[in-house]
């Protein structure tokens, strides 16, 4: 299902940066906070920016916060706060309620209400910036499943004009290449005569050990 309209019950860092970034997408956003300051900071950004205390059910109907399609509850250290809201929005019928949770215990609670997504800003970007650290050739990374991955490797100088089957990563690794993002464009689904230059990204996807291990035939 494809949403257009959002409501983000918070206005810190993380729900802020949420909002810009979904206006500049092109989405409609509401961004409801307590916090006049934060609300007056974002209210020429966002399409609608309201004070409001999103923890009282009636707030929440006048703003019309039923009407959208997702509601993003971005208060992070008000556990309290984050938990009523957040019910809140189910109650209200919101068709898709997604949570930050700032600790195990905050997201166990969460997934018993029945969040359909919970975020770990910090511990998820702290695992990225972990892996991006050790395997300098790592640009980028989705875990599939537990076991499965799909990464994004830059080219190292060294394989500058040599062919997939050279590389021969499904030979030696398992894993494949299922597209290169080259400068001029990106070529999906490449053929073993296809040639890596130094400007390139492979898209790589693989179980997890046939990454690291082809990640680290680059280093
Ligand atoms: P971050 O780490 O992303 O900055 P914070 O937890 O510090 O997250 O900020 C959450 C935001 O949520 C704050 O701007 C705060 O004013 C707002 N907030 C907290 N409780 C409520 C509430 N009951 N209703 C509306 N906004 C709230």
């Amino acid at each position: 299902m494809k949403f257009n309209q959002f409501v983000i019950i918070g206005l810190g860092r993380f729900g802020s940066s949420l909002g810009r970034e979904l206006i500049n997408l092109g989405y409609e956003v509401l961004g409801v906070d307590r916090d006049e300051e934060k609300v007056q900071e974002l209210s020429n950004i966002l399409t609608h920016a309201v004070v409001a205390d999103a923890t009282e059910e009636e707030v929440l109907r006048s703003v019309g916060a039923r009407n959208f399609d997702c509601g993003v509850v971005a208060i992070g250290d008000d556990i309290q706060a984050s938990i009523l809201a957040t019910i809140l929005l189910k109650e209200l019928g919101v068709k898709k309620v997604v949570a930050k949770a700032v600790s195990d215990l905050h997201g166990r609670v969460l997934e018993r209400m029945g969040v359909d997504r919970i975020i770990y800003p910090e511990r998820d970007m702290g695992v990225r910036v972990a892996h991006q650290l050790v395997s300098p050739n790592l640009l980028d990374y989705i875990e599939l499943s537990k076991n499965y991955t799909i990464a994004e490797l830059a080219v190292p100088n060294c394989w500058s004009g040599k062919s997939l089957e050279d590389v021969n990563p499904r030979g030696r690794f398992g894993c494949s290449i299922v597209a290169i993002n080259k400068p001029k464009g990106m070529i999906i689904a490449p053929m073993a005569e296809d040639v890596l230059a130094q400007d390139d990204v492979m898209v790589v996807i693989g179980t997890n050990d046939q990454i690291e291990q082809f990640q680290q035939s680059i280093t």
